[in-house]
């Protein structure tokens, strides 16, 4: 039966968790609250799943595994196709879920469901891939001949921890691959606004996939730790924040699993003088203000370069006090709140401790005043600061909130060199109209993703999404490499007397 987002919340408001597809409630001592942010108002409560869920989460996927695994490819493709079929008829309900936990805008929710389409598309193609069998015959030269051959198998199960800004988008990066590949898998998604994710669940159990195949446990990080330390675990997929990431790398890989994390971000962007600029300026201030900044690919800097700097800024500001912050589920809306208050805290102490430090604002969106009724929301108005210098804080970590600090510099190299001083390497954006300027920065800015007059610089699923420095742990990556990171090689030699 076809679950509708309002009777799911009004029958579980405790969420449970998702095993052997199955809502059954968690062991929870503790409750967190979910919110609707725009509201201000609890909307759920997110168990703390203890580890007896997360055992049985597992050693559910640890069965289906034996024979999800061994069935043909091409049947566990179909699965995927009645999935992403449901995905297409639900765009609107899975919007509105996402719009209501994260505060995200209606066009942002169907974004993103746009986007988990993509990552279904893309994994339907994987039979292509998994017949990539390497065989020589008669590898010896004797008699009988020697055959040699090397296949891949699925390796059990993979446990995927998710962030707080794209609860559908993010842990569907993964899961289409990996189970289509042959393996099972047990998400533990944030703990800020789970109901999208765990409401997308039913989808999986509707789309026919056999028991035990995706599961969901909610919780903390304390659910996350226990899940990752687990020996039924092969392999560990993370995306969230750099210390987290740090964290969870080590532990996974200390104990011989494999594990891909993709981290924190502080993406520069350097404009020209030579900008076209009303594209560029319009584009700019999408990429740092739409949903409300907290993406890991928004503009974390603007470096100014010369002249630009008088050339664009009052276009700038004009622009940016045009935004319409308000409730997100209303269509007239250009930016929601902040997903969680206390996200909205730590920006506005990040914005004071810059301004105490000398920085100065173009824009304040402290203070900024949304209709009464959505008083208790999470809101925060865009804030540009000027007169920042490449050493503050506030130029050199992630905000993730509606704040454009800007720092000048007189040329394109100073520009170059501050952008690629920080500690993250998510992308690197420059907004030019001259070739030369674009190829270098390409050549030289030290970042997985690089964009030219684009301010959001996402890879889309056929291709992988990189990151340097602090903003990736790993080596393969979940979507192009997808084949190799969740499968593993075997290599068959074979005699016959
Ligand atoms: P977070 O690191 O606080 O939490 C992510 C997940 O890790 C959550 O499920 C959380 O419960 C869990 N967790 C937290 N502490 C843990 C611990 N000590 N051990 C085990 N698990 C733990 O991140 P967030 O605030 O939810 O998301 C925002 C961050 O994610 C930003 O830094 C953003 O840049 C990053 N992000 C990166 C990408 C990317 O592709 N690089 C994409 C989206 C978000």
């Amino acid at each position: 039966m076809s679950l509708n987002i309002d009777s799911f919340l009004s029958q579980y408001r405790k969420l449970p968790d998702f095993i052997d597809n199955n809502y059954l409630e968690a062991d929870s001592e503790r409750y967190l609250k979910s919110y609707d942010p725009g509201l201000g108002a609890e909307i759920a409560e997110v168990p703390i799943s203890s580890s007896k869920n997360v055992d049985e989460a597992l050693s559910a996927a640890s069965e289906a595994f034996k024979k999800w695994s061994s069935r043909p490819i091409l049947e566990r493709l179909q699965y995927l196709v009645r999935l992403k079929i449901l995905v297409q008829e639900k765009m609107d309900e899975l919007a509105y879920a996402l719009s209501m936990n994260v505060g995200k805008t209606l066009r942002e929710g169907r974004g993103e469901v746009m986007r988990t389409l993509e990552a279904l598309d893309s994994a339907l193609g994987v039979p292509h891939l998994f017949m990539n069998v390497r065989k020589l015959m008669n590898i010896g030269g004797g008699d009988p001949e020697i055959d040699m051959e090397m296949v891949r198998e699925p390796l059990g199960v993979f446990a995927i921890i998710s962030p707080f800004n794209f609860p559908i988008m993010i842990p569907m990066w993964f899961i289409p691959m990996a189970v289509t590949l042959g393996n099972t898998i047990v998400v533990k998604p944030s703990e800020l606004d789970p109901v999208p994710i765990t409401y997308f669940m039913s989808l999986f159990r509707e789309a026919g996939y056999p028991n035990g195949v995706v599961n969901l446990v909610n919780g903390d990080s304390s659910t996350s730790q226990h899940l990752i330390k687990h020996k039924d675990v092969a392999g560990v997929v993370f995306v969230g924040s750099s210390p987290v990431a740090e964290k969870i790398y080590s532990t996974a890989c200390a104990s011989g699993k494999r594990a891909l994390c993709q981290a924190g971000a502080k993406n520069p962007v350097i404009l020209m003088p030579d900008a076209v600029p009303e594209p560029s300026i319009e584009n700019i201030v999408a990429g740092f203000f739409d949903m409300a900044g907290q993406r890991c690919l928004a503009p974390g800097l603007l470096i100014t370069v010369g002249e630009a700097y008088n050339r664009f800024i009052e276009m700038l500001v004009n622009r940016v006090k045009k935004i319409k912050i308000g409730y997100q589920l209303l269509e007239d809306t250009d930016t929601g709140p902040l997903a969680s208050l206390k996200g909205k805290q730590k920006v506005i102490e990040m914005i004071e401790k810059a301004v105490g430090q000398g920085a100065k604002t173009l824009v304040d969106g402290r203070n900024y005043k949304v209709e009464e009724k959505y008083s208790k929301g999470f809101y925060l108005g865009p804030t540009i600061l000027d007169d920042v210098s490449p050493d503050m804080e506030i130029a050199r970590e992630e905000i993730f909130g509606p704040v454009m600090p800007i720092v000048r510099a007189s040329s394109f190299d100073e520009a170059l060199e501050i952008a690629n001083r920080g500690e993250y390497g998510n992308t690197g954006t420059i907004y030019t109209s001259s070739g030369k300027y674009a190829r270098e920065f390409a050549r030289k800015m030290n970042a997985g993703n690089i964009a030219v007059n684009m301010a959001v610089a996402q890879p889309n699923q056929y291709f992988p999404f990189p990151g340097r420095k602090r903003s990736f742990y790993g080596v393969l990556h979940g979507q192009i490499d997808a084949l190799d990171f969740f499968t593993d090689r075997k290599v068959i030699m074979q005699r016959w007397w």
